[in-house]
């Protein structure tokens, strides 16, 4: 087996499609066929099969799906309705979604929906190949599938079979053609053409080919060398990205420092705003417990002024009372006090008059007793009277008798006989003598 083959077999071997080529169906047009290739990255071949039908029964012209919501064309394509079950129209918008889109990048590139010019077309190779969301292998499955199953040698199969030795670039089309086809083991051609397609489409890329990551890299001249090349770039990147790490932890180290010196700044202008802010918030307090105080010694004063009025109206009105009461007390004692007098008066009076009836009644008891006394004195006094009178008469009859004893004695003397005549007028006088001696009677009270 020649280099050449061996590349092949292992182009063979190594790339496999992320997913699998449809069966073409007879009878569809190429348009569907491509369909087909982006619905089999989903789902079964008779699930793609049956999916198609729906939307060709949903959307006769293909134009109107292009343009149309993803989420309509799944409702319709799920229910045959709009507003289907939310669930079933989330399951089946990716495929709605890769179908709209495929659609839409074979109307960008070919301006209509009709790929049947593939079949005759030399230069669709370049036009179908440059489409990205078919993507090289869905193209070249199409391009073989128009050909009639020959093996379409492109631009970009060209560039990729070049860079693993298998081809030399700049020979024609037909010439490469045939270089390629003797390499390719008989029934593997479909298999290699969607290898090749898969290969370009992941890694062998015209500008940037990823050979660090393609599977071919061990059997590939050219990737061998750019995968060389990959490594001291890497290497290189790998220096500068330490380089740029140092420089960056440098940079860093120094805004770090002058974040500090910064912080450090920032701190000391808030600690001065703080001890401004708190010397001013200190001052203010004092200010305010000042003013406080102020206004509480001012409500202090009212209150006390208030007091002092309240109390003195307090004693102002006791005092009222009081010389109410006093007055009260006064006028009740004065009335007692008159009606003391009064009593008083009415007694002295009545005293008065008792006494003045007493005064009357001993008056009248004294003029009584005087009357009594002056009757009895007069009564005396003519008990006097008469004694005095009897005795007077006595006297005189003493006297009589006397004179006539006297006469008698001048007589008897005459005759012997005045003696006896004065013993009679001595006894005569003795009587008298003891009425007068006797006290008078006591006054009855
Ligand atoms: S190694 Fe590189 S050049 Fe070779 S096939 Fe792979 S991607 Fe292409």
């Amino acid at each position: 087996m020649s280099k050449k083959s061996e590349a092949v077999a292992k182009l063979l071997e190594k790339i496999v499609p992320r997913s699998p080529m449809p069966e073409a169906v007879d009878g569809l047009p190429l348009l569907e066929q491509g369909m087909l290739v982006v619905l089999r990255r989903h789902m079964t071949q008779t699930q793609a099969v049956s999916t198609l039908k729906k939307l060709r029964a949903v959307y006769p012209d293909w134009n109107e799906l292009r343009v149309s919501q993803v989420q309509e064309i799944a409702s319709l394509m799920v229910a045959g309705k709009l507003h289907a079950p939310v669930e079933d129209i989330q399951k089946h918008l990716p495929v709605v979604r890769d179908a709209r889109d495929y659609l839409q990048e074979i109307y960008q590139k070919t301006h209509g929906f009709d790929l049947e010019f593939l079949k005759d077309d030399s230069s669709a190779l370049k036009l179908i190949t440059q489409m990205p969301f078919l993507g090289t292998a869905g193209a070249s499955w199409l391009l073989w599938l128009a050909t009639g199953k020959q093996v379409p040698v492109h631009g970009a199969m060209v560039r990729a079979l070049d860079r693993l030795g298998i081809v030399t670039r700049g020979a024609g089309s037909k010439k490469q053609k045939e270089l390629v086809e003797p390499h390719i083991p008989k029934g593997e051609e479909l298999r290699f053409v969607t290898a090749v397609g898969e290969l370009v489409d992941r890694w062998c890329t015209s500008s940037k080919p990823l050979c660090h990551e393609c599977p071919l890299v061990d059997e590939c001249v050219f990737g061998k060398k750019a995968f060389q090349e990959w490594k001291v770039q890497q290497a290189r990147a790998e220096a500068q990205r330490q380089k740029d790490d140092a420089r960056r932890a440098v940079l860093e180290k120094k805004e770090a420092a002058k974040r500090a010196r910064e912080d450090a700044r920032l701190a000391k202008i808030a600690e001065a705003e703080a001890k401004k802010k708190a010397r001013d918030k200190e001052r203010i307090e004092r200010e305010a417990k000042k003013k406080r105080e102020a206004e509480q010694a001012v409500q202090r004063k009212l209150e006390a002024d208030k007091k002092a009025k309240i109390a003195a109206e307090k004693a102002r009105a006791e005092a009222e009372k009081k010389k109410q009461k006093d007055a009260e007390r006064k006028a009740l004692a004065d009335k007692k006090a008159a009606e003391k007098k009064a009593e008083a008066d009415k007694k002295a009076a009545l005293a008065k008059k008792e006494a003045e009836k007493k005064a009357a009644l001993a008056k009248k008891e004294a003029e009584r007793k005087a009357l009594l006394a002056k009757k009895e004195a007069e009564k005396k006094a003519a008990l006097a009277k008469a004694e005095a009178a009897r005795k007077e008469a006595a006297r005189k009859e003493a006297e009589k008798k006397a004179a006539a004893a006297k006469a008698a004695a001048a007589k008897g003397k005459a005759k012997s006989s005045v003696k006896p005549a004065s013993k009679p007028a001595a006894a005569a006088k003795k009587p008298a003598a003891k009425k007068a001696a006797k006290p008078a009677p006591k006054k009855k009270r």
